[in-house]
């Protein structure tokens, strides 16, 4: 009988070893995913700035901005769309001017055609050639071998040397260009988008008002393949100037589930830091933005710039500026100075967002809102203005990158302040 369970309790003895050797590597993981944990607010932390229409105050003061479309000549027409579109949703009351730029000449037709589209107030601009080409200490024929690889590879338009510059551009050069500099906000825009809720208040003053930094409509994945070592490079820039984690930087990391130490030896694959956690490829995207461009000025983002680009990554990967800018909004802004714009109705590609009309908040009898209409139906919980989509059925991810982007609204403090 004694000899049965001492069989017994020696036939366990390995499994119960094996136990007790691999509980310190489990409990440092779960301390691990817990340091990452972002926990939700009760409350809600960031709600939009109104959810209903406004009558537009149409003599209240402005902020210093100008709305930046990038494009190219042959896109006239999708550029009159979008112009179009957010002269009807927005700018009719706003008036605020839009800004053209090009890294070649202006074909006058476009010119003539998107400033009347611009009702008079189109800035048209060339982009001096020395921001848009290669760095000068970057040898040039090795980097035009790497896009074409890239492009023989398929990753989305790594093939086109033109946008990689255009990526760089919008990384780090468009907010130094002496057209831009007296400006401090800027709302960026692209050919072929369509706004479809009225914005009957002004986002630039309510930014400065609530101390917002940078605004947002749709956040997603990125591509995987076009930046492979984006996140490393930047968590040694992090590392390396001693920024703290914010929870918003938290929210971008997908903590490793391997235990310390051996998870330092995942460094090597992509998207991973040094120490083996990854970024989740969550980022804002910035076809629409409306930011501070004196984010992008400070000193900080532009020596994190610098760091990237000195690394080759805008031309031997397709490095591009909606994961730089959030990454670096993640690292050096706080999450209270980062806004969704739920309530604007915005579509680019195939995706959108689109959010309900708010009930009883449609002014009805409004003659400056007599343009917009008709609206689609209000349903309850819905915050947009005379909205012209279904608010139930949009497209934006919402499950998982909004969700952890917008969860972190935290406050806490910044870099940028
Ligand atoms: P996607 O939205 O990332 O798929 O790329 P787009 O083709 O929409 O390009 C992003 C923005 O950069 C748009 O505003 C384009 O008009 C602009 N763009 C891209 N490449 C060039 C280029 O070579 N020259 C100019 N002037 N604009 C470009
Ligand atoms: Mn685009």
């Amino acid at each position: 009988m004694l000899l049965r369970r001492f069989n017994r309790a020696a036939r366990r003895l390995p499994f119960f070893l094996l136990l007790t050797a691999a509980a310190p590597f489990i409990f440092e993981v779960l301390i691990h995913q817990w340091r990452y944990q972002v926990p939700r607010p009760a409350t809600k932390l960031d709600p939009p700035f109104f959810t209903s229409c406004q009558e537009p105050d149409v003599t209240a003061e402005r902020e210093n901005a100008v709305f930046v479309m990038l494009a190219r000549n042959r896109e006239r027409y999708r550029a009159k769309k979008t112009i179009e579109s957010i002269e009807t949703h927005f700018n009719k009351w706003f008036e605020y001017p839009i800004m053209f730029l090009n890294d070649e000449p202006w074909d006058p037709r476009f010119v003539a055609e998107l400033n009347e589209t611009a009702r008079g107030r189109g800035i048209f601009e060339v982009i001096p050639k020395e921001q848009w080409t290669f760095p000068d200490w970057l040898d040039q024929d090795s980097a035009k071998q790497s896009i074409e690889e890239q492009g023989k590879a398929g990753t989305v338009h790594a093939g086109q040397e033109g946008y990689h510059h255009m990526c760089r551009f919008y990384s780090g050069k468009f907010y130094q260009l002496d057209v831009l500099k007296k400006y401090k906000w800027y709302w960026r825009l692209e050919p072929d988008v369509d706004f479809s809720c009225a914005i009957t208040y002004d986002p630039f003053v309510q930014m400065a008002k609530h101390k917002k930094v940078y605004g947002y409509t749709i956040a997603l994945w990125e591509v995987g393949k076009s930046c492979p070592g984006l996140f490393h490079a930047t968590s040694d820039w992090k590392e390396s100037r001693g920024v703290p984690s914010s929870s918003l930087w938290s929210a971008m990391i997908e903590a490793s589930w391997v235990p310390f130490p051996f998870r330092r030896f995942l460094s090597w694959m992509p998207h991973r830091d040094n120490y083996g956690d990854a970024w989740s490829l969550c980022h804002f995207w910035s076809n629409f933005e409306i930011a501070d461009m004196d984010f992008f000025r400070s000193q900080a983002y532009q020596d994190y710039f610098n760091y990237l680009d000195k690394t080759g990554g805008f031309y031997k990967e397709r490095w591009g500026d909606a994961a730089v800018h959030s990454l670096a909004i993640a690292m050096l802004a706080g999450p209270q100075q980062v806004h969704h714009f739920e309530d604007i109705g915005y579509r680019h590609a195939k995706f959108h967002q689109c959010p309900a009309n708010a009930p009883g908040g449609q002014l009805p009898g409004s003659s400056s809102l007599a343009g917009n209409d008709p609206w689609s139906p209000e349903i309850a919980g819905g915050v947009g203005c005379r909205c012209e989509c279904n608010g139930e059925e949009t497209y934006n991810y919402q499950t998982y990158c909004l969700d952890k982007l917008k969860q972190p609204n935290t406050p806490n403090t910044g870099w940028f302040s």
